[in-house]
């Protein structure tokens, strides 16, 4: 299936709340989440009641659209995770969480996780003084990552670091603004991600 390319605001309007897909204007009160919080469409302000297998399906349906991702990718990411130690549902978050197009976004390089992943397509960062261009890059304890230094000069950059400081950097990364670098300093855990997530019917859904 191909990537969705419609507008944004309606995914979050199908889930009921924000998802942060779309930069600054997630934080203003022009988000139609605040104006319309209802299901886009015709039949979107009817009640919804959903059955056991489409709560976990908009659980599923969530995550995939917070992180910008395929249904394939979202699948392969469930394996990896079910393959890992730990509780799998919390394997899946910290993996989703670890790809570089996610930190990127979290040291507030760009003002949305599909802002960040263009950076890094565009070949705007550095991995531990290497160019890296994949957005899917999963990032590691220690991992240096940096805005090239002819990219600095760019604007939108600026003023996404300026705003992303004032909203403040997650305990799990440093950010050095003056050198446009950020570390990460250890794996988030589940409770530091405030996402409004339940994992575990994302596990039940791919499990049936
Ligand atoms: Fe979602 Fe942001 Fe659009 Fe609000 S402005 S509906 S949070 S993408």
């Amino acid at each position: 299936m191909a990537r969705y390319t419609g507008a944004v605001c309606r995914l979050c309007r199908r889930e009921g709340m924000k998802l942060f897909l779309k930069g600054d204007k997630c934080y203003t009160d022009k988000c139609p989440v605040e104006r319309r919080n209802y299901a886009p469409g015709q039949h979107g302000q009817q009640r919804r009641k959903f059955s056991e297998y489409g709560a976990r399906l908009r659980e599923k349906q969530k995550v995939k659209r917070i992180y910008g991702l395929m249904e394939r990718q979202l699948k392969g990411y469930f394996e990896r995770a079910d393959r890992m130690k730990g509780i799998t549902g919390e394997s899946l978050l910290v993996l989703l969480e670890r790809r570089l197009d996610n930190m990127v976004y979290r040291l507030g390089f760009a003002a949305s996780r599909a802002e960040a992943r263009q950076l890094v397509r565009h070949g705007h960062i550095l991995v531990n003084g290497r160019k890296a261009s994949t957005p899917s890059h999963i990032t590691s304890r220690g991992d240096v990552i940096e805005l090239k230094e002819k990219s600095r000069r760019i604007t939108r950059v600026n003023e996404c670091l300026d705003a992303g400081v004032k909203r403040g950097i997650p305990g799990w990364l440093e950010l050095d603004r003056p050198n446009y670098r950020g570390v990460v300093k250890a794996m988030p855990a589940r409770q530091e991600l405030t996402l409004p997530i339940q994992e575990q019917l994302i596990v039940e859904h791919y499990s049936r």
